[in-house]
């Protein structure tokens, strides 16, 4: 549902700031414009050009502040209505002064990302846009920001509506003999149906192959920390994150909880937990620490499992393996400044075996460019129009599609028009949730209230 009201918001964050940024959106935007702002050369707002001038209460004639204003009239505008923003002074007071004066014209206050909303329902960008936008702005690396880009240029969106066509042509055809019920489906159009459908097919599985690489880019990569106490775990995430994060002890035991820390290698983002050293122990504490590090070892994309090498292999390292069976892991010798007393047991095991000194910082490169390599198979977006999947709601449509158009394959033998129709337009409404066309409003409320006010 959509009411064509007028909403405002602020825009920038909350807190002090340079700036204060307060944007209206709808047909009210230019009185509301006329009515808190005047310019000091008075003479009119002409759109999409900026005015220095004052915002006063009229109702008092109080002036509120010093600020720049720009009328954007409909349709170039970011939501495609009419659009005012007023520029004020940063504080938090003034910025919810001059809301509230422009809220006293007859606003209603934005809902959370109200004005990309209405972008999209006004058709300037479609929902896979609407929610790069959302990921421009949560960017932690510079992968993730360049795949947002793409995505908010359209790269992603075109090769959707190109599945789409290809489905829309394939119904078009099967839907026409429906319609003549005597005719049988002629071998030209079972060609052409097929070849349409296997374009359809090639598209999503190319895109659904890319997905697990997007993801990493948009998220980055959680790496989990484990090893027995005294391994080296906290002097390892020191030297990932360059600084004195975790505390180092010589007593074993000390990092009794999960951190959790970001760091961002060769464009991506790297989120690295610590945990607990995994051993028996009577510490409460201390087991509630190891029971939550066992707990995260399914959600990290790749696990460091890092052996003190200046050791025998012992009970507590067997403990870890055993702990760490199924999960991809990299076997991490630390310590190897020192005389060497380790054996590693069942090295096949591991995706890779990196040897360093978390100590003076040798062989940390390597284990950095390891992880990273390990996610990111292909170069990455390396010519201008590649592009990725990088959310799970794209990804479980397109499988539902891709379902779809299995059984459609299958069904074609029997040739019964109304069960093929009707793939087709499953596989065509699922693909439709990707871009929007047939997303819901609980679907698109989902979505849009996770966005920022103001945006
Ligand atoms: P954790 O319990 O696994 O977090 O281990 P810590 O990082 O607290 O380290 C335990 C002890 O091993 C500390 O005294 C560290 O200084 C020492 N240590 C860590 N890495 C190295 C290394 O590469 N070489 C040497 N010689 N000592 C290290």
């Amino acid at each position: 549902m959509y009411i064509r009201d007028t909403i405002a918001a602020v825009s920038t964050p909350p807190g002090n700031g340079g700036i204060g940024i307060i944007r209206i959106s709808g047909d009210l935007a230019a009185t509301v414009g006329h009515t808190v702002f005047k310019p000091v050369n008075d003479g009119g707002l002409v759109s999409h050009r900026f005015y220095f001038g004052t915002i006063s209460d009229t109702s008092t004639g109080e002036k509120i502040d010093e600020a720049m204003s720009v009328f954007m009239r409909a349709p170039r505008t970011y939501t495609r209505e009419d659009v005012l923003e007023l520029h004020c002074h940063g504080g938090w007071l003034v910025v919810e002064r001059v809301l509230a004066l422009v809220l006293s014209c007859g606003v209603r206050l934005a809902e959370p990302g109200e004005f990309t909303r209405r972008a999209f329902l006004n058709g300037r960008i479609d929902l896979v846009q609407a929610e790069a936008v959302m990921d421009i702005i949560a960017s932690k690396s510079e992968a993730a920001l360049q795949l947002a880009q793409r995505q908010r240029e359209g790269i992603l969106s075109r090769r959707i509506e190109n599945v789409r066509s290809c489905l829309i042509r394939s119904l078009a055809l099967v839907e026409a003999y429906i319609d003549f019920p005597d005719d049988d489906l002629g071998e030209t159009d079972v060609t052409s149906i097929c070849s349409s459908v296997k374009e359809a097919q090639d598209i999503i599985s190319d895109l659904l192959l890319t997905f697990e690489e997007g993801r990493i880019m948009r998220d980055g990569i959680s790496v989990l920390i484990v090893g027995k106490p005294n391994a080296g775990k906290s002097s390892l995430l020191n030297r990932l994150l360059n600084e004195n994060r975790a505390i180092v002890t010589h007593i074993p035991g000390t990092t009794r909880d999960i951190i959790e820390e970001t760091i961002s290698f060769e464009g991506l983002s790297i989120r690295l937990l610590d945990t607990a050293g995994i051993r028996h122990t009577d510490d409460l504490v201390e087991q509630e620490g190891i029971s939550r590090a066992l707990e995260k070892i399914p959600l990290a994309d790749i696990v460091l499992a890092v052996f003190d090498t200046s050791r025998e292999f012992s009970q507590e390292d067997q403990l870890i393996l055993e702990a760490l069976a199924g999960c991809r892991t990299i076997a991490v010798l630390n310590k190897t400044d020192l005389l060497e007393r380790f054996i590693l047991p069942d090295e096949e095991r591991f995706v890779s075996i990196i040897k360093i000194a978390a100590l003076s910082g040798a062989g940390i490169d390597l284990l950095k460019q390891t992880v990273c390599r390990l996610f990111l198979h292909s170069a990455g977006l390396d010519s201008r129009e590649s592009v990725a999947l990088s959310k799970a709601r794209h990804r479980d449509a397109l499988v539902s599609a891709e379902l779809s158009l299995r059984h459609f394959s299958v069904g074609l033998r029997d040739r019964n028009l109304e069960l093929l129709a009707l793939d087709l337009r499953n596989a065509l409404q699922a693909v439709g949730t990707v871009t929007g066309q047939t997303a819901t409003d609980e679907v698109l409320d989902q979505i849009f209230s996770s966005f920022c006010i103001g945006k």
